[in-house]
């Protein structure tokens, strides 16, 4: 060990395991590349106003979760804790939306940063792959962002998991509905800070964890009664067409999201052999966002979901990714000469497209096989000066045990046609 070690709340992805976090993303990320969303990349860091406006002064994001700092500069900055308001200023910041072609639809993938009581499932550093749909107020578009995660997600093979669904309303009735949650608050008997929140953001208190708590808002008013036409039309035509699509969800009338700025749909995937940390990922519509954060009128909605909880949903159903093996060749030199002319071959597997790997540091057959066997390559290429002296080299499958030579200039054609 050194003398360091991973910051608090942080770990390391590493091999082997590393490759299910890579698989993972990908999983998520394929059914957004095939449904018309472009990837986006933004910074870690961006000006520490953006989060403070754009997720709400008032969330535990911004009071408690940012690390913001001061540069040597002067400029106020924040590692990003999350990713719409970042994607939504790059695209309004690049003008993607005025070119005509609304909705927006971008993807990313990356890392995120919230200082944060660690525990499993709740890191300071962790990632996210997310969707973001700009610039339309469409039913079929938060549809599709919800079959997209739903499709992701069963692409892995993970089935406990669940979808909860509300509408949170718009800027007609969701200041009512805000009121007269807030009359029932102030009736209860809650701590100090809770209080507070009520006055601040109301519908996070019904999103309190703690079980006297929750037991005093059995009777709470609950959004969905109190939408106003058009956002009880547009929730119908949401639920429609995940009924239409086969979409299992159930209505959760007190789901409420973290940060400020969603409206109408808003959506949760939650996994049940996680414990507290059950949420998987989260989205919703964020219809006042780009103006909030100085933009024009954007409608706009979209998902986060978390891959180091996904990682762990899968773990927790005992779901194993099945893998390819990375290398699927392994190259074993006996003596200089042969270390020569087959690391060359090698070369010309991997430009044929043919993972290899070579036995490096002059190691003997034995030690040398034992890597090859950990690599988990299907086949391996083992070379003495008897073998090039004949202008072969013993082709091993590690499968049937069979083995053979080879002559050196039909190696990449006999190994092509072997691998398929
Ligand atoms: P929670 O209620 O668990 O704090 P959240 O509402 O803060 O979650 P979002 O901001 O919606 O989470 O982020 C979307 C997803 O990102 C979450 O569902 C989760 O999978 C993941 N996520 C959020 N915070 C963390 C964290 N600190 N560590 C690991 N994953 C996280
Ligand atoms: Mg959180």
């Amino acid at each position: 060990m050194s003398t360091f070690q991973a910051p608090k709340g942080t770990y390391d992805l590493l091999p082997p395991s590393s490759a299910t976090y890579l698989a993972v993303r990908e999983a998520i990320a394929a059914p957004l590349r095939n449904s018309g969303y472009g990837y986006v990349e933004t910074p870690g860091f961006e000006n520490v106003e953006l989060f403070a406006r754009g997720v709400g002064e008032s969330t535990d994001i911004v009071t408690k979760e940012m690390y913001a700092f001061e540069t040597k500069g002067g400029d106020k900055l924040a590692l990003r804790p999350e990713g719409t308001a970042s994607v939504l200023r790059a695209a309004l910041e690049a003008n993607l939306h005025k070119a005509g072609n609304l909705p927006v639809k971008l993807w990313y993938s990356g890392s995120y940063y919230r200082y944060e009581r660690p525990q499993k499932g709740r890191y300071r550093h962790f990632s996210q792959v997310g969707a973001e749909a700009i610039g339309a107020e469409d039913p079929a578009l938060d549809a599709e962002l919800i079959i997209l995660a739903d499709q992701a997600y069963r692409s892995l093979g993970l089935r406990n998991f669940r979808i909860l669904l509300n509408s949170l309303g718009d800027k007609e009735c969701r200041p009512v509905y805000r009121a007269a949650l807030q009359d029932f608050l102030r009736s209860l008997d809650l701590d100090e800070e809770t209080l507070r929140r009520a006055e601040i953001n109301p519908l996070r208190v019904l999103d309190d964890k703690r079980a006297d708590v929750q037991k005093q808002l059995a009777d709470a008013p609950l959004m969905p009664d109190y939408l106003c036409e058009a956002c009880k039309a547009y929730h119908k035509e949401v639920r429609e067409l995940l009924d239409a699509a086969g979409v299992v969800y159930e209505d959760d009338a007190k789901l409420v999201r973290g940060l400020d700025y969603y409206t109408r749909t808003t959506f949760e995937f939650v996994h049940d052999g996680l414990g507290s940390q059950s949420a998987v990922g989260g989205g919703g519509r964020y219809d006042g966002l780009s103006e909030m954060i100085g933009g024009p009128s954007l409608p706009s909605v979209g998902w986060a979901l978390g891959v180091d909880r996904t990682v762990l949903a899968l773990e927790a159903e005992g779901v194993d990714l099945q893998l390819p093996a990375t290398t699927s060749v392994f190259a074993v030199p006996l003596g200089e000469e042969a270390r020569r002319v087959l690391f060359g071959k090698v070369t010309e597997l991997r430009k044929a497209g043919i993972a290899t790997d070579f036995s490096f540091g002059g190691k003997g057959l034995k030690g040398a096989m034992k890597n090859a066997n950990r690599s988990g390559a299907r086949f391996t290429l083992v070379a003495g000066e008897r073998d090039l002296a004949e202008g072969v080299v013993q082709l091993k499958d590690m499968e049937s045990g069979e083995q053979g030579p080879v002559a050196l200039d039909a190696i990449v054609s006999t190994l092509q046609a072997k691998l398929g």
